[in-house]
């Protein structure tokens, strides 16, 4: 062992005096009274159980655990419990409009700034949590990284909001999903930051990395955005680079050749129905790619069309009877005038109950499948000992009717509490500096 210099012993000592005064700092404890607790794994419903809250986790649930004395309580005892919800696939820094861009990003793109788009996902975020999503799955078209600034600012304990689980920039074929004009794609750059362009193998490694350097935690591709796509070695290329850092990899796909190439490379998950069949749901099951199929309701007119909700509905059912990992996704980066964030995204329920998926089913993948795919399945989801202390309440019972969803009354987030009663109450997420750890990156 080397000897220590002055300076670094001083640090050393001042490390540990800082870990005991932490070991020595009580968490408070909250002892929550729940009506109904739903278990969606099991899927049923338990009565007056208890669920006690020590700091950020969970530290017991159950009919008999005591309430320490000094602990705190919460009376939900009018209310269902459960666990936090999860949209797989959405895009936080993005609110394209129909004034004054008619809906096309485009424009979005051009006028609006990465620091308002910033802002924008914050306040995004706010809105899905209000609606009782703990965690988001935001995956790209955040103009210059927006995407790591939102986790940052809510992992170093700024504002509140979701887990994040951020992609970074899209990787595609050159021009991303965009069809630049010349000029604006050599001269001006266009595509850039919207989508970062990896053409060859070497480029493919530098994208990933990139990413991966600032900040995000899945690896998002365009297959087949371009007929110049992805091959299946190019994808399993993008899956090694990923899987280095512990990075997972979802393909936007289009097209069925796209399909074939993202199933054949065994590529995480699949976004977008577009090009869906039962056949390739399937391969799908067989492989355990999940589906991040993001049906628009009918109900959010302009966004889809009655030939095209037909279709999700007709493949979301057939994925469910073939058996496929599903998760709930939206894909809901617009703004519907009257609703928040949150609220359109809970309109995606239209799609799952047409599509004749039973309540629990539906609830199954806004939990359970959520957290899977977001791999935060052994940290943060379930309500169990030893979880992070996301959970919500509901009146009624989802699983008799999921529109229950709909009408989040309650919200604990990292063991605080966001709603109450229905009205948020964030005051504790606030703080002047990062409480957390400005390390968080
Ligand atoms: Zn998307």
């Amino acid at each position: 062992m080397t000897k220590l210099s002055g300076s670094r012993s001083w640090l050393i000592a001042m490390l540990v005096a800082s870990a005991i005064l932490t070991a020595d700092a009580q968490a408070p404890l909250t002892a929550i009274r729940a009506g109904r607790l739903i278990d969606p794994e099991a899927g049923r419903v338990l009565t007056n159980q208890v669920i006690l809250v020590e700091g950020t986790k969970i530290r017991d649930v159950g009919s008999n655990v005591a309430i320490p004395a000094g602990a705190s309580t919460i009376d939900l005892s009018q209310l269902t419990v459960l666990p936090g919800l999860v949209d797989a696939h959405n895009h936080l820094a993005l609110t394209y409009k129909q004034e004054p861009e008619s809906n096309v990003y485009y424009l979005t793109y051009v006028m609006d700034s990465t620091a308002l788009r910033a802002i924008q996902a914050v306040s995004n975020g706010i809105q899905m949590l209000a609606s009782g999503f703990t965690i988001v799955r935001d995956m790209g078209n955040n103009g210059n990284y927006a995407d790591t600034a939102l986790r940052q600012a809510i992992e170093q304990g700024w504002v509140p909001g979701p887990t994040i689980i951020n992609s970074g920039l899209i990787i595609g074929g050159m021009g991303g999903q965009f069809f630049p004009s010349p000029e604006m794609a050599k001269n001006h750059n266009i595509v850039y930051p919207e989508y970062l362009d990896a053409d060859t193998p070497d480029e493919i490694v530098k994208a990933v990395r990139q990413n991966i350097l600032f900040g995000a935690k899945v690896i998002k591709i365009c297959v087949d955005c371009k007929p110049y796509g992805y091959t299946s070695d190019e994808i399993k290329l993008v899956i090694r680079e990923a899987a280095k850092a512990g990075l997972k990899v979802e393909g936007h796909v289009q097209t069925q050749n796209g399909l074939r190439n993202a199933i054949d490379a065994g590529i995480w998950s699949i976004a977008h129905d577009t090009a869906m069949t039962d056949e390739f749901h399937k391969l799908m099951a067989q492989k355990g790619i999940w589906r991040a199929g993001t049906e628009t309701p009918i109900t959010l007119t302009g966004h889809t069309s009655p030939d095209r909700y037909k279709h999700s509905v007709e493949m979301l059912k057939s994925a469910y009877e073939n058996k496929v990992n599903l998760t709930f996704s939206t894909d809901a980066d617009y703004y519907v005038p009257g609703k928040t964030r949150g609220e359109v995204c809970l309109e995606f329920l239209r799609t799952w109950k047409d599509a004749g998926i039973p309540p629990v089913d539906i609830l199954r993948a806004m939990t359970i499948g959520g957290y899977r795919v977001s791999q935060t399945e052994t940290v943060r989801g379930p309500i169990k000992p030893g979880y992070f202390a996301d959970l919500i309440a509901v009146p009624g019972n989802p699983l008799e009717n999921i529109d229950a969803l709909k009408n989040v009354q309650f919200v604990m987030k990292d063991g605080q509490v966001f709603k109450k009663d229905g009205v948020m109450t964030p005051a504790a997420f606030f703080h002047g500096g990062p409480v957390n750890g400005w390390r968080i990156r």
